[in-house]
């Protein structure tokens, strides 16, 4: 096959009630059955895809999987690709190096007893990592992250002992094999469509989000050969009325595209890793490393 000239990544993190009780910290039973309408949404996402022929991603707290094992098999059992993604959506920096092992573990424990699987990939709730994040991931044995900003449309390998300080030079650490599949809040539905009282206008019309996120898909088809084009979203958002609708025509958009692929993360990085192992990347990509970098 020859190579493709974008790959689409579609990412739904099931956060279900694990968003509302770990980042937002709510006791109220409406705001968390607003997590609960994700179990709602995930058989009309699947439905959906399967008849479109896509594997997509789904990144899913330990908490999700023992709430809803069944839902979590049924993704699985449509060959989509389970990420890690927290224990209850805690943040990993609001723990000592202890605490992060044993939210990493609780994850890892769920997905294994629900679904029988070892994620490749990890997305942090919230995108927030610790200064340990990387490390600990590296010796867990993920292939890859999905929390970064660091490019748009093309995966990077992260550095781990980056430093930093008000009065010093930003200090590059060593690059590792951890592979970064770039997210960003722009290509994110819960910012645009996510009403939440004192903190999130969102309700925008799902026109404005199609124009978004189809200006930036055009730009990484015409600008960014071999690159990848990453959507997160939610279920328990992009799963209601107007924003499904939304999906469904942007999808059939982009396959109507040449040389458009949907793949999972995993599958990508996979081929990505082959083609630039990390001593050539390195060497392409110095200012990225920070080779170049004056200690003053
Ligand atoms: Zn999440």
């Amino acid at each position: 096959m020859s190579e493709p000239r974008l790959s689409c990544c579609i990412t739904f993190d099931f956060d279900a009630m694990s968003s509302w009780i770990g980042s937002m910290k709510t006791n109220n039973p409406s705001m968390i059955s607003r997590g609960q309408f994700g179990a709602v949404a995930v058989p009309r996402l699947l439905k959906m895809l399967a008849a479109r022929g896509i594997r997509a991603g789904f990144a899913i707290p330990g908490h999700t999987a023992y709430a809803y094992p069944r839902l979590v098999e049924a993704i699985a059992a449509g060959g989509h690709e389970i990420v890690h993604h927290g224990w209850v959506h805690e943040n990993p920096a609001a723990f000592d190096e202890a605490g992060e092992r044993r939210v990493l573990e609780q994850g890892l424990s769920a997905l294994e007893r629900v679904v029988g699987v070892r994620p490749r990939g990890y997305r942090s709730p919230a995108w927030d990592l610790s200064t340990r994040s990387v490390d600990l991931l590296i010796e867990y044995g993920f292939e890859y992250d999905s929390s970064c900003m660091g490019h748009d449309f093309h995966p990077y390998y992260l550095r781990t002992g980056d430093s930093w300080s008000l009065d010093g030079p930003y200090r590059f650490g060593a690059t590792t094999g951890l592979v970064e599949m770039p997210v960003t809040w722009m290509l994110d539905d819960f910012p645009p469509a996510e009403f939440v009282l004192g903190m999130n206008t969102g309700l925008q019309a799902p026109s404005q989000m199609e124009e978004c996120w189809r200006a930036d898909f055009d730009y990484a088809h015409r600008d960014c050969a071999g690159g990848v084009f990453i959507l997160t979203m939610h279920p328990q958002t992009i799963g209601r009325g107007r924003y499904f609708l939304m999906l469904e025509r942007l999808l059939d958009t982009f396959a109507a595209r040449d040389g458009v692929v949907f793949e999972t993360m995993g599958d990508y990085v996979a081929r990505w890793k082959t083609a630039n192992p990390r001593e050539a990347w390195c060497a392409a990509h110095a200012d990225l490393t920070g080779a170049h970098a004056i200690t003053p």
